[in-house]
C-alpha cells in the first residue's frame, strides 16, 4: 500500500482499519482489562499478547503427555525427539536464515553466553569487545562477565560506542570507524540489532562487514528485532544471533529462545563450546558413549532435549507469523508506526513538548517510538495508564510505544494520541 495523507481524526483511523488487509489478525489475540476497559495495548516489546490458540497448542501436548507418556517422544509425526524441527521454517523466514541456521532453545541470555563461547575466544592481541553504549542489562553483564571468566579487565576489553553530543542514536559511520580503529585488537562485535532504549535499528550488513574486515566475529542480540524488523543474517554474513521469543513473537512469558549460527560454520567441530547431549549427532545419540560430536549447523549448538510444552506455545505464534506473511506485517508496521509518528508530531507542534528519539527514517526501526517527554514526565505516562493504555515508561523521562501489526489497529494509534493530547494539557 502506498503511503497515505494521514489525518488526525477518527474516521480517518477507521477507514485504514476498514482497508486493512490483515485486520482480521487482532482477534486472534486476548487483550487485557485495565482499568474495567480493555486496554490499548503498546506493550508487544515488552510481552507480546496471547494468541488464543495457544491453550489448543499445549492442550495437545499435555494430551500427548496424558496418553503417552514417554512413547511420546518417538510416537507420530510431532515426536519430541524431533519437535524442534517445526519451529524452524518460520523461524528461519523471519530472520533471514537457512533451517539449518536456526534453532529454538533455551533462554535468551543464556544463549548469548553459550554462544560467546564460541564465538569469543581472546587472544593477548586480540580480545576487545565493542557494543553500543546503553545496552540492555543483561547484555552488559553478560559481556563483563565473559571477558572476567577469561581473566581480562572489562575497563580494557570492552568498548562501548556512545552518540555524539546532542544526538541520542548512533551513526553508522561513527560504528564503523571503531571497529576499524581496533582492527588489530578485536575479537567481537556485539551489538543489539535493534537499540531497547531508543529503537533504532542498527546497520547489520554495514557492521558484519566491518566486523569481518577488521578480523572480528560478529553478533547480534535480536530481542527487539526478531519478528519486528527485517533481517536477513544468512546473506549478511552474520556469524551468530539470538533473540526470545516472548516479545514481537507473543510467545509467553519468559518462553523460549531460538539462536542463528551461520552456515560457515555449521561443521566446525573443532570450535569450543560448552555441549550437552542434544546437540550430539543424532544418530548416535542414545550409544551413550564418551566423545562429543556436534550435530550439522544451529542444532550442534543445543545441550538439553527440547522444552516442549515451551515450544507448543511458540509454534500458536509462528504458524500466524506464517499466515499474515512477515512482509506484509512489516509494510502494515511501517504505516502504523509512520501515523504514530505523525500523531505525535501533530500534538507536540511547535511546543517541542515531545521529542522522538528514534530514528526518523522508516528502515532504521521497527514498530516501537521512544518518546522524550520534556513536560510532566512521569505523570503523563501514568495519566494514559487510567485511560488503559499500557506503554512503558524507561527512567528518566522516557515513554516506549509499541503498535504491532498483528493486533493493534490505527484506531488505537489515534485514541492513545487523543488521550496523549489531554494528558499533556493536564500536565504539562
Ligand atoms: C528482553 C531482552 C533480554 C532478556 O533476556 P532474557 O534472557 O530473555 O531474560 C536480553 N537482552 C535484550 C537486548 C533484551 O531486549
Amino acid at each position: 500500500m502506498e503511503k497515505p495523507i494521514y489525518k488526525y481524526s477518527e474516521e480517518f483511523a477507521r477507514e485504514m482499519d476498514q482497508k486493512d488487509p490483515l485486520k482480521s489478525f487482532r482477534d486472534r489475540f486476548l487483550f487485557p482489562q485495565v482499568n474495567g476497559k480493555q486496554a490499548i495495548y503498546f506493550c508487544g516489546n515488552s510481552l507480546g499478547l496471547q494468541p488464543k490458540s495457544v491453550q489448543t497448542y499445549i492442550q495437545k501436548e499435555l494430551d500427548n503427555w496424558a496418553n503417552l507418556a514417554v512413547d511420546g517422544h518417538f510416537h507420530g509425526e510431532d515426536a519430541w525427539y524431533h519437535i524442534r524441527k517445526k519451529s524452524k521454517p518460520a523461524l528461519a523466514e523471519i530472520v533471514g536464515a537457512h533451517e539449518h541456521e536456526v534453532v529454538a532453545m533455551n533462554n535468551l541470555s543464556s544463549n548469548l553466553h553459550f554462544l560467546m563461547v564460541s564465538f569469543y575466544q581472546p587472544t593477548k592481541e586480540r580480545f576487545k569487545i565493542i557494543t553500543e553504549a546503553g545496552a540492555f542489562p543483561s547484555d552488559m553483564y553478560m559481556l563483563e562477565t565473559q571477558v572476567k571468566f577469561h581473566g581480562l579487565d572489562p575497563d580494557e576489553a570492552i568498548i562501548e560506542i556512545h552518540p555524539r553530543h546532542g544526538e541520542h542514536t548512533l551513526r553508522t559511520e561513527d560504528i564503523i570507524k571503531t571497529i576499524q580503529e581496533n582492527k588489530g585488537q578485536l575479537a567481537l562485535v556485539m551489538m543489539a540489532g535493534l537499540q531497547y532504549y531508543t529503537g533504532q535499528v542498527f546497520d547489520m550488513k554495514a557492521i558484519a562487514k566491518a566486523g569481518h574486515e577488521a578480523g572480528a566475529k560478529v553478533g547480534f542480540d535480536l530481542a527487539h528485532a526478531a519478528g519486528n524488523a527485517p533481517l536477513k543474517l544468512h546473506d549478511w554474513g552474520v556469524d551468530f544471533a539470538t533473540w526470545c521469543s516472548y516479545k514481537y513473537m507473543n510467545s509467553g512469558p519468559g518462553n523460549i529462545s531460538g539462536v542463528f549460527v551461520h552456515e560457515r560454520h555449521a561443521e566446525r567441530p573443532e570450535l569450543p563450546r560448552f555441549a550437552g547431549w542434544w546437540g550430539h549427532d543424532e544418530a548416535e545419540r542414545f550409544k551413550m558413549e564418551k566423545g562429543f560430536k556436534p550435530m550439522f549447523g544451529a542444532d550442534g549448538w543445543q545441550l538439553a532435549n527440547s522444552n516442549v510444552l515451551a515450544l507448543a506455545a511458540h509454534q500458536a505464534s509462528l504458524d500466524i507469523f506464517e499466515e499474515a506473511g512477515f512482509s506484509n506485517l512489516r509494510e502494515k508496521s511501517m504505516l502504523l508506526t509512520g501515523y504514530l509518528e505523525f500523531l505525535i508530531e501533530a500534538i507536540s507542534g511547535e511546543s517541542g513538548v515531545l521529542e522522538i528519539i528514534t530514528p526518523k527514517n522508516a528502515d532504521e526501526r521497527g514498530c516501537q517510538l521512544s518518546l522524550l517527554v520534556h513536560k510532566g514526565g512521569k505523570a503523563v505516562f501514568d495519566a494514559l495508564y487510567e485511560e488503559s493504555i499500557v506503554g512503558d515508561w524507561r527512567h528518566p523521562n522516557v515513554i516506549r510505544v509499541a503498535p504491532t501489526p498483528l493486533y493493534n489497529s490505527y484506531l488505537d494509534v489515534y485514541q492513545f494520541a487523543r488521550i496523549l493530547e489531554q494528558s499533556l494539557q493536564k500536565f504539562a
